[in-house]
């Protein structure tokens, strides 16, 4: 079985397999497309993928971020010995290569004017702030007009909440959450120009200085951070931290994680080290800071008080080899 079978059966997406298994036919995984007879194939050996009917494709990343909203982080849908690792890693650099920019980038220009006029501000639509003011995301007028929230009522991107993404005053994409609990199968569905996407980082224009930046996972952590009056709040979107993202983060002074405190997978903390890691081999002597949420929370689900204690009581995270983790959380 492959990475790609692996993720297929941990997503649900059914597949039939083709050429020996060599490739996966599955439904378009295109909000705009409804395909009923499938007509998507993925090669599960560089896990790019495309569909003959209507050319929506990419590499595994974008297909897990479609799918699956939040969380990209391929450890958390394969077991992680040194083999599988490997094989992860060649089917990111493989897939990367396959990904054409022109047609990216053409693809996004049509769907973004198709559904940009379904798009409403989401101070002015009642569902919307019902949602975003109401005990989950506890968000107020000014953060959601400061974050340019919207609300999509009718669409692909119907009744959901859209956060859009932008780079240097151009709209490179946006996030958008289901605003209604169900079985709603996708809760976040992203929609963005792949290839401006690469080494976005959210909310760098509202960096103030380089003293430290606050790093965290996702939208919401951001906004409520920020609500709460923390500084140089910013977010690669995912749990994992790029090259490509590192050289708008290595010039803070202190760096400091805000990742969610995952009780069962540990998703969150190993995506920590992970990043550190990379950070470290970078810029040895980076001050780095780990901020432990209390058990199972992430910044949205703890309180006031458990965000200001846990920022009282920040973690350095040092250089110390430790069998092939490579680097550890310490206290010291
Ligand atoms: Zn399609």
């Amino acid at each position: 079985m492959s990475v790609v079978h692996a993720i297929f059966e941990k997503l649900q997406i059914e597949y039939v397999e083709h050429k020996n298994g060599e490739e996966l036919r599955f439904r378009c995984i295109n909000p705009k497309h409804s395909d009923s007879s499938p007509s998507a194939d993925i090669n599960t050996l560089t896990g790019a993928w495309l569909c003959r009917s209507c050319g929506f494709k990419g590499n595994l990343e974008r297909l897990i971020k479609v799918v699956s909203g939040e969380d990209v982080d391929l450890s958390q849908y394969v077991s992680l010995d040194e083999e599988f690792r490997f094989k992860v890693q060649n089917i990111y650099k493989q897939s990367l290569k396959g990904i054409s920019r022109y047609d990216d980038i053409v693809q996004f220009d049509d769907t973004m004017g198709t559904e940009l006029k379904n798009f409403k501000p989401a101070m002015e639509c009642e569902e919307a702030v019902k949602y975003l003011t109401g005990v989950k995301r506890k968000l107020t007028e000014e953060t959601i007009t400061n974050h340019k929230l919207h609300y999509s009522s009718d669409g692909d991107y119907k009744n959901r909440v859209i956060i859009p993404y932008f780079k240097n005053g151009k709209l490179i994409g946006f996030n958008s959450r289901f605003i209604y609990d169900g079985n709603k199968k996708f809760r976040y569905m992203y929609f963005l120009s792949h290839s401006q996407f690469e080494d976005y980082v959210y909310n760098l224009e509202n960096v103030v200085d380089n003293d430290y930046c606050i790093l965290v996972e996702g939208p919401f952590d951001l906004m409520i951070l920020r609500q709460l009056g923390y500084k140089n709040v910013i977010s690669t979107l995912s749990t994992r931290v790029s090259e490509k993202h590192l050289q708008h983060i290595i010039s803070f002074k202190k760096i400091i994680f805000c990742f969610d405190d995952d009780k069962e997978s540990k998703a969150g903390q190993k995506a920590v080290i992970n990043a550190s890691n990379l950070i470290l081999e970078i810029s040895p002597t980076k001050q780095l800071y780990y901020c432990k949420l209390p058990e199972g929370k992430d910044p949205t689900e703890a309180s006031e008080d458990e965000l200001k204690s846990a920022f009282n009581k920040l973690i350095r995270i040092k250089k110390k080899e430790v069998h092939t983790i490579g680097w550890v959380l310490t206290n010291d």
